[in-house]
């Protein structure tokens, strides 16, 4: 740097707490669960879930990046997030 400083602010970085839950819903039987399914689908067969590798690494952790990937047969999927607080015990 030309401006005869040196930066001394440490980067911190804060947890991750996520506030949200992402849900994938069956509008044909309403199974909420499929954002926890890896590969499968809903119980009317309606929606089906895959898992797409991508062709990058995370090179901090060396592992390979996949995305989720959702098709539907009938009936379109719905996909909200909710608050964690909202949920319903
Ligand atoms: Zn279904």
């Amino acid at each position: 740097m030309g401006l005869g400083f040196i930066s001394k602010v440490k980067e911190i970085e804060d947890e991750y707490v996520p506030l949200y839950r992402t849900i994938i819903e069956c509008s044909s039987c309403g199974d909420k669960e499929l954002m926890k399914v890896y590969k499968g689908g809903c119980t009317c067969g309606n929606i089906q879930i895959n898992i797409l590798e991508s062709t990058s690494k995370d090179s901090y952790n060396n592992k390979i990046f996949s995305f989720k990937t959702i098709s539907y047969k009938k009936e379109e999927p719905l996909i909200y997030d909710i608050l964690f607080e909202q949920e319903l015990p």
